[in-house]
This record gives structure tokens, sequence and C-alpha cells, in this order.
């Protein structure tokens, strides 16, 4: 039997987005987030947290920072008694700084190698696994590697580039609504 999970993007779906941001004191939960997560948790998804961080190949922050900053989400989200499954993270920038993340790699999103790390990890089925973010390239991700996808649409797309692989399941407008959505539609 295999497991099943949500992936979401950070910055922007989960907290509030304040660029390149890693101070504990600036990160807030989006609204909805903690009712979503919790119905998601109970309904037997697991969560994990996909998220680009090329701020570390920029050299905008250190792992340590990036870490301090995961570990505030996972407090906000405890005190509601939701926790994180895991934490997925590109470090890389092909143009960045930091010579050990200047690369170009395949984990960066819209390409899928977050998702099948994870996959490989927690035995998952991605046809039964959603992806949940505020921009395209989240989406593109997730139905690149096959899961469904639901963009919350808060106005922080704003390119809307189309193609093959950038068209969301569903739009909401939190992730409340996104939660709502995916326990009666899985
Ligand atoms: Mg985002
Ligand atoms: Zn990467």
């Amino acid at each position: 039997m295999k497991n099943k999970a949500v992936f979401l993007d950070k910055d922007g779906t989960l907290i509030e987005n304040v660029p390149y941001n890693v101070n504990p004191k600036l990160i807030r939960l989006t609204p909805g987030a903690c009712e979503g997560l919790k119905i998601m948790q109970k309904n037997g998804f697991k969560i994990f947290i996909f998220s680009n961080q090329s701020g570390l190949a920029r050299g905008y922050f250190m792992l340590p920072a990036l870490n301090k900053a995961f570990k505030t989400i996972e407090k906000l989200l405890e005190s509601s008694g939701v926790n994180i499954d895991g934490f997925y993270f590109c470090p890389h920038l092909p143009q960045g700084l930091i010579k050990t993340y200047a690369k170009v790699c395949s984990c960066r999103k819209p390409k899928t190698g977050m998702l099948k790390k994870a996959r490989e990890k927690f035995n998952l089925d991605l046809k039964n696994c959603w992806v949940v973010g505020d921009i395209l390239n989240d989406i593109e991700t997730g139905n690149r590697a096959g899961c469904r996808s639901i963009l919350v649409d808060n106005g922080h797309e704003t390119e809307w580039l189309t193609g093959k692989f950038r068209t969301p399941e569903y739009k909401a407008s939190d992730l409340l609504d996104a939660a709502n959505f995916i326990i009666k539609n899985e």
C-alpha cells in the first residue's frame, strides 16, 4: 500500500511571501493554513514542503538560517496539532555566487527532483498526491510528476505563461479551500 501526500509550496502559499526571508520574526502562516493542513492530515495525507531556495546559491543566507526558518514553521503548525513530514528545497541556481550551488540541477521547480526524492523515501504514489502552490511553476512541477495540482490564486502569479503542464485542476482561495477540494475529489 503506497502513501499519499500533499506538497505545499512555502513562500506565498504556506507562509506569507517575504522575498528571501529567513528571519523567524517575519514568518506568518497564511489564512486557512492550520485548518487546511489539519484536514489533509486527518484524511491520511503526508504533508511536505517543497521550495526553491535560490537565496542559498545567491549567498543571501546560509543553511543554518534556512533550517531555523523551517523550525519556526514547524512550531507555528505544532500548536494546532499539525506536523510536517518533510522539507524539500532546491538550493541551486546556475548563475549563483556560491560555487557548490551554482549549477543546473534536477530539483529546481518546475523540475520534479524534489517530488521524486520524496516518492522514494516515503513510498508515495504520485498519482494520489497533490501539489499546492501560488504560481504556475508549482503547478507545472506537480503535473510533470503525475500529481494533481491546485493553484492558490492569491495574485502572486503575474505572467500566466501557458503550456502543456501549466493548468491547475482547481484554483483555490486559500489552503482551507484547497484542503476541502482535495478531500471531496481524491
Ligand atoms: Mg510561492
Ligand atoms: Zn536544485
